[in-house]
Parts: C-alpha cells; structure tokens; sequence
C-alpha cells in the first residue's frame, strides 16, 4: 500500500465507514457505482475490484469482458448524505484497467488523463473553472419531475422565504463536507435555475468535482422532494443550462502561462495560439461538450448560449469570452459546454484542440465586440465567423472528420461515441413532437 492508500483506511476506521462506492463513468458520463463493505478496502487497492466490462455503455465485448477498478486514493470523501448517525458510506473514484492492470482505453478518465500528459509534455498543466447551471423542479403526485419550476426568482434574486434557496444552501454545505471551495452561487436567469461555481483545479480534480457535484445536487433535491436537472434546455423560450469554463494553463514553474501585462487582454501568445486551437476544432468538440439531442436546442441565438465561432471581450454571444482579469487569473471562458456531457471527454476534447493550437501556431483572429447575434449572414461572413453544429448529427459529422479529435479521444472511445450518439439521433429524427403536431394537425 501507498502512504495516501493507508491514510484511506485510516480514515475508514475513523469515520467509521461501512460502505464504500467505487465510481468511474461510463462513455456517455453516467456515473457507475459498484458498493464494496469497508473492509474489502485494502483488497480494492491492492488487486482491484473485478466487474463485467460488457455490461458498461460502450466498453468491451462479452469475449473481453473481464475489467477491473483501480481506485484512485486521492479521491476518497465521505458521503455526507448517506452518513447520518451509525455507519456510513464515502466513495472512491476508480481508473479502469485490464486483467493485467493496463489501463483501459476505454475509459473517460483515461482519455483525460492522456490528454494531459500530453500537456505535461509540453510543460504545461492545465487549471479548470466550472461555472455549472442547473434547475430545481417540482415533482408531481407520483413522485415524477414536471417541469415547474420550484420558485419564482430571477437572476441573482435573494428570496429569503425561498425554498429553493434552502436547498442551494443545504448543497452548498453538503459540497463543502466533501472538500469543495465554493467560489459563488446564485439564482440564475431563468426561473427554478440555479448556478454554483467552485473554485478551478486541475482538470482531472475538476472533471472528478463536476461528477460528484451532479451526484450531490440530485441527491440533496431528492431529499427536500423536488428535481434537480442537467438537461441543457428544459423549458423552450427561456434560458438553458451551460456550464461555462473557466480554463488557464500553467507553466512548470508554477507561473500562469496565459497572463501578459503587456496585451491589452492581458493575454500570452500562447493564450491565442490556445484559443485559436479550441475556435479551430470547436464545430467537432461540440458533439462532445454537447453530446444530447436536446443540447441544441439551447444553442441558439437569444439566451446568452454561444451560437457563433468567435471570442470576445464584452459580449456574451460569443463561444469564448475573456474575463477583466491579469496576471495569475489571466484566462478565458469557454461557454458552450452543458452540463449534460462526460466531464472527461468534454475537458478532454477542449484541451486537446488548445494543445493543437499551442503546437501550429494558430490564429483566434480579433475580438468581436459587437453583439453576433444581430449579425446577418453577410456581416458574419464577413467577419468569417462560422457558427457551431446546428444538431448533433451535424455535430457527429464534424467530429469524425477531425483527425486531432480522434487522436484525443483515441479509436475506441471515437468509435463508440459516435455510434451511440448516431443511434440517439436517428431515434430523434423519426419521433413527432408536440410542436409538429400543434403546428400542423389541423392545418394540413
Ligand atoms: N444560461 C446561459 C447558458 O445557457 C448562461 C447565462 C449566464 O451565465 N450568464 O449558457
Ligand atoms: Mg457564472
Ligand atoms: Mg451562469
Ligand atoms: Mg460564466
């Protein structure tokens, strides 16, 4: 055992934990849990745990089906809610690997993790700020989630009386048992939405925090009886659901590797060479930090979504905005992730396309600083700003033909991404909607 695996079972012993729940995710970011009792710990960490690989959403076939869990010992946390007076439980995010104890392709985590070794290499590690939304909805008399929103705030409202706000509190409290910083929250735009936002980490720490933080947002709503949703646009004509992120790159001695006093963003070259990969590979990243039928419905032009492939300082519509910010806080703002992806591959897929920018020098243009959404084609060609994929098959599309796309998330993960996500959108395109028959029922 490692030293840091010791202090895990240490502190079993101490919080007197019964259960723990290994957790990994599978291709499509639901997170998996396998619960082992306490004392199976020291097996975990020395021989895994071993689990059907066959049954997981695009893992292996039932001939190669024998995997196992590896946990990482850095992750441990007591699950507040499940730890009430005698007994409780606390979870360990796990790597999967093989028999052999090679890591497994397959594996979101492990995507990422090659991604930012990749970054290592070239001497960079990369720090992420997650801004993710969310809304709290009402549940009817079955116990079933409507869509009515649970209270009826606005944007930064402070409702004393409010429940919802109760229940933002009781997960903040909750998230910060479980080691959190929470940076700010508050009521967002529409209606029932909320917004919490933790302080950034290393990309895997945050794509870690974005799981568990989905996991304790359900489970406390849950507990107070109303819904919690990630769905990125629930409600037609109000806002969606983004989770905007926050991303710096640091050098190997610690110093920000975006910031320079002397731009008038306080920006490096290496920023713009960063930001000209995402702009770059952004109409094929998209099918991944967008990854559901309905992601695109929110991305459309009108409520504060990015539509159009541009950055700037000022506006809001565009798909990177860069922050009054200097020197260690020097970073820009990625805005069109929702909360309805894979936090690995989606931090995965970005970073790569800014590491490919790093690597060709490329160019992000100039700031727009005017408002993109009143744009007409002519002025947006123009200023040669194309737009993201308007669906996600447009958005599979893109992806497959992105050869540095494909390398980040290597052949498996590619392969089986897109059959998945093609599979959802023929399944969409053969379905009537509500809209349609409203539309059209009585008049043809
Ligand atoms: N909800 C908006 C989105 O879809 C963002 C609103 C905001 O944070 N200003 O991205
Ligand atoms: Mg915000
Ligand atoms: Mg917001
Ligand atoms: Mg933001």
């Amino acid at each position: 055992l490692t030293d840091r695996e010791q202090a895990v079972l240490d502190e079993i012993e101490a919080e007197g934990i019964d259960f723990l729940r290994l957790q990994f995710t599978d291709i499509l970011g639901t997170v998996k849990n396998v619960s082992i009792p306490a004392h199976q710990a020291e097996k975990a960490f020395t021989e895994g745990i071993y689990f059907d690989g066959s049954s997981i959403e695009g893992f292996v076939r039932i001939q190669e089906s024998d995997m196992r869990l590896d946990p990482d010992p850095d992750t441990f946390a007591v699950l507040p809610w499940r730890s009430n007076g005698e007994g409780g439980s606390a979870r360990l995010i796990c790597d999967v690997v093989d028999r052999e104890g090679n890591a497994f392709a397959g594996g979101p985590r492990q995507v990422l993790k090659n991604v930012l070794a990749r970054a290592e290499e070239m001497g960079y590690s990369v720090s992420i700020g997650p801004e993710p939304e969310f809304f709290l909805f009402e549940k009817d008399e079955e116990g079933n989630a409507t869509t009515d929103a649970h209270d009826n705030g606005g944007y930064f409202d402070l409702a004393p009386k409010d429940l919802a706000s109760d229940i933002r509190r009781e997960i903040i409290f909750t998230l910060e048992e479980m080691g959190f910083e929470i940076e700010a929250s508050h009521h967002e735009v529409a209606r029932g939405q909320h917004e919490i936002n933790f302080k950034y980490d290393d990309a895997l720490t945050t794509a870690d925090n974005i799981a568990t933080f989905r996991s304790v947002v359900r489970a406390v709503a849950e507990q107070n009886d109303v819904h919690a949703t990630f769905m990125p646009k629930p409600i037609g004509e109000i806002n969606g659901s983004g989770m905007h992120s926050h991303i710096s790159l640091f050098d190997e001695d610690g110093e920000n590797a975006f910031a320079d006093d002397d731009d008038e963003f306080n920006l490096s070259e290496t920023a713009y060479q960063f930001m000209g990969g995402v702009l770059e590979h952004a109409p094929a990243f998209t099918a991944v930090t967008n990854p559901t039928v309905n992601s695109y419905k929110r991305l459309v032009p009108g409520y504060e979504a990015p539509v159009y492939i541009a950055w700037s300082d000022v506006n809001r519509s565009a798909l990177i905005r860069v922050p009054d910010a200097a020197g260690v806080s020097a970073r820009f703002e990625i805005r069109s992730p929702d909360p309805s992806c894979n936090p690995y591959l989606a931090l995965a897929a970005v970073i790569a396309s800014g590491l490919d920018g790093i690597e060709t020098g490329a160019d992000p243009g100039d700031a727009v600083r005017e408002d993109i959404y009143e744009f007409d084609d002519e002025k947006r060609a123009e200023y040669g700003i194309e737009t993201l994929p308007g669906n996600l098959g447009e958005a599979i599309t893109a992806l497959e033909a992105d050869s540095v796309l494909q390398e980040a998330l290597g052949p498996h993960v590619s392969e089986k991404f897109a059959e998945a996500k093609r599979q959802e959108f023929s399944e969409y395109k053969a379905s009537v909607s509500e809209w349609e028959t409203d539309r059209y029922l009585e008049k043809f």
